[in-house]
């Protein structure tokens, strides 16, 4: 079941004028999707929007209309009426500025992640979803706000990109119910998905074959690990940001149950995706490390140990979740 918009959020929404939008760091299609979308909406409604995201906004998200708005310095916060945090699973992942902007109040959530840990003063929180952008759009229409084809288009990545181009478990029917409606507003899917999926700079192939180069395989198979260095990034001329769905390779290989990539982004800190297939839950091993996500894709920073002491720390703890 999933659950309908809090009377609270729509009210704040109805009747604030200056709304501040805001999604988490590193952001993906969902989180970017999500809030370009919403922030054209109010837009349309006759509300100052502004729209945050501590930068930098990776590159190959450039085609999403709007984009170029989004503020990646913090904004100064007097004078608005209501903040929103979308995708959002808890308030650290705003960024470093998260105490700041929660200064702000009423301050609205919305996000699907089943570690969601609470914040704000109104939620709107439900698992059940493929992706925040298909939240927004039930908001959108319930505001009673017109939806352009850019914001058709920006949810549509949204949802494409959280449910892998629907192929992950987090596709329901309503995630393809509503792609329908987007469909019908404009949205070309194949236009999309070659933005989303088949935007490779020849750099970014090299980085994929130096980090497939890296594949380890443990608890008979079930486990594939690849990872990422600084060295690899400096040798193509790349960033972290070009590794996005790198994860989808180890995640491919059929004897795969979990799939792990590890990458040392900047200095003493190691980022790690988990992604599993079935009812093996890695929300709960990245939310035990400090971090959180969906029962199928989770993720993690975590300062102060090396490449090696972080794969070590997972090959352990998922060799666990496996044999169970
Ligand atoms: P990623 O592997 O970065 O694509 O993230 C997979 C999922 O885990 C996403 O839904 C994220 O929201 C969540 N996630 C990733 N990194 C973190 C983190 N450091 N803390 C909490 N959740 C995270
Ligand atoms: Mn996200
Ligand atoms: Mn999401």
């Amino acid at each position: 079941m999933t659950s309908p918009i809090p009377p609270a959020i729509l009210d704040t929404l109805r009747r604030a004028d200056r709304v501040l939008l805001a999604c988490h760091v590193n952001p993906d299609g969902d989180a970017l999707g999500s809030l370009l979308a919403l922030r054209r909406a109010l837009s349309d409604l006759g509300k100052t929007v502004v729209s945050y995201v501590e930068g930098p906004v990776p590159q190959h998200y450039g085609f999403l209309p709007g984009i170029g708005e989004v503020a990646t310095e913090l904004p100064a916060l007097d004078g608005f009426s209501a903040a929103m945090a979308l995708d959002c699973g808890d308030e650290l992942r705003l960024g470093r500025q998260h105490q700041t902007l929660l200064t702000v109040h009423p301050f609205l959530v919305v996000d699907h992640h089943l570690e969601h840990r609470s914040f704000g003063d109104f939620s709107w929180v439900d698992a059940s979803r493929s992706s925040t952008g298909e939240m927004i759009y039930e908001l959108i229409l319930a505001l009673g706000a017109p939806l352009a084809k850019e914001s058709a288009f920006c949810l549509y990545a949204a949802i494409a990109s959280d449910t892998g181009s629907f192929r992950y478990p987090s596709t329901t029917a309503q995630a393809f119910r509503i792609a329908q409606d987007l469909m019908l507003a404009g949205v070309e899917p194949a236009v999309v998905s070659g933005e989303l999926f088949d935007n490779y700079t020849v750099s970014r192939l090299k980085l994929l074959q130096l980090v497939l180069a890296t594949l380890e395989l443990a608890a008979d198979q079930r486990i594939a690990i690849i990872e990422a260095t600084p060295e690899m990034f400096a040798a193509t001329g790349t960033t972290p940001a070009d590794t996005e769905h790198f994860i989808s390779f180890p995640r491919a290989l059929a004897s795969v149950q979990v799939a792990v990539f590890i990458r040392q982004s900047e200095e003493g800190v190691v980022s790690v995706s988990l992604r599993s297939k079935g009812e093996l839950d890695v929300a709960r091993v990245a939310a035990g490390l400090g971090g959180g996500g969906h029962r199928n894709a989770a993720g993690v920073r975590i300062r102060n140990q090396t490449l090696a002491q972080v794969r070590r720390t997972l090959v352990a703890q998922l060799t666990e979740l496996v044999a169970r």
